[in-house]
């Protein structure tokens, strides 16, 4: 449960993400080897893809000190969505997204694109080169490792983008909301399936990668697009208002690509035998990923409000019925969810 003092602390931290955002630099699409969103649409795809070659007397030490600031900046941010992830700690996640929003998105503009998911795709395999973005692939090795180990931890606290719907959805009123009824949250929950089969197959049969700038809005933390873009993406985050986490739940490729991979999730959210019948945590999780007993993968965000519920001995039916049984006939150990 967030506390109520959590709009006032996530107002105060937006104030300090608009500040911060307006001192950032331009960002610097280049260092996580994406395409740059500020090239035309019109730009052939080839040139998108070019990595400076030049193959003048680098050293692995030119090279490191050239990257140093960016990867350091990287790790500092990795550790604090780990620590924030492993303390459960609400204002730890809220520093987190704010960083992600400022740092890794209008500062950076870092951002797992569907794009990079073709990169992935036979026959393109189109990756940068490794001694020139090396932010890239701790930043994409990150997201891959982290996915396998807890599920989508990227979603949950690391995308730029997935960070600003959060702390909007934090600040906008309750009564506001609708809330959409089940059978449609989980057939609405498909289509971003559709969306990365649908792009993928586009990317292959075409070559043209700029039709990205269509299927995500990530290209806002560049802050450069036609206006046609940006009425769209007023559209989108006014839906958000009211729909709360639209875009990820329903339509995001790189959403959709990372909760197939999060089927391998090694650590899984732990379930008591009361989550059987126990609908709190369904109520509670805001991705429509508990559905009974169970706690779809593929959906969940490692957001951490079920799992706060969990170990709140004051809330949690488990707790409570452990403390009124005698301690013959104690419940029975967690399983993984
Ligand atoms: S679903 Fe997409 S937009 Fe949302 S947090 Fe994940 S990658 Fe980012
Ligand atoms: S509140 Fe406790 S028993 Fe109920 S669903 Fe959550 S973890 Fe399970
Ligand atoms: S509430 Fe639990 S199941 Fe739902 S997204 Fe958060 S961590 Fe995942």
């Amino acid at each position: 449960m967030i506390q109520s003092s959590t709009p006032r602390f996530v107002g105060t931290l937006l104030l300090v993400l608009v500040w911060a955002t307006s001192l950032a630099a331009q960002p610097d699409a280049a260092v996580t080897g994406q395409p740059d969103a500020r090239a035309t649409d019109t730009q052939p795809a080839d040139d998108l893809w070019q990595f400076d070659d030049d193959e003048d007397v680098e050293t692995w030490g030119t090279l490191l000190r050239d990257q140093a600031l960016d990867l350091t900046l990287f790790v500092a941010f990795a550790a604090l969505a780990l620590v924030s992830f492993f303390r459960k700690s609400v204002r730890l996640k809220y520093v987190t997204l704010v960083a992600a929003v400022v740092y890794l998105g209008f500062t950076k503009s870092m951002l797992i694109s569907v794009v990079d998911v073709n990169r992935l795709v036979p026959p393109t395999w189109n990756l940068p080169v490794f001694r020139y973005s090396l932010v890239w692939y701790l930043f994409a090795g990150f997201t891959v490792v982290s996915t396998v180990l807890w599920g989508r931890l990227y979603c949950g606290r690391v995308c730029a983008f997935g960070a600003l719907t959060q702390l909007m959805d934090s600040v906008v009123p309750a009564r506001w909301r609708v809330e959409l009824p089940v059978w449609l949250e989980q057939r609405a929950a498909l289509v971003k399936y559709g969306l990365l089969a649908a792009t993928l197959l586009y990317f292959v049969v075409t070559a043209d990668i700029a039709v990205y700038r269509y299927v995500e809005p990530f290209w806002m933390f560049t802050r450069q697009a036609t206006t046609g873009l940006w009425i769209g993406l007023a559209v989108l985050l006014v839906a958000t208002v009211f729909v709360r986490n639209l875009y990820c739940r329903f339509l995001c490729p790189v959403g959709a690509a990372l909760g197939l991979l999060s089927k391998l999730t090694v650590f899984r959210i732990k379930r008591w035998s009361e989550c059987n019948t126990c609908k709190i945590c369904e109520k509670k999780c805001e991705w429509g990923a508990i559905r009974g007993p169970e706690i779809v993968m593929t959906e969940c965000v490692r957001c951490d409000d079920c799992e706060r519920l969990y170990l709140d001995t004051a809330k949690c039916p488990h707790w409570i019925i452990l403390r009124r049984s005698p301690a013959t006939s104690r419940p029975p150990s967690p399983s993984a969810g």
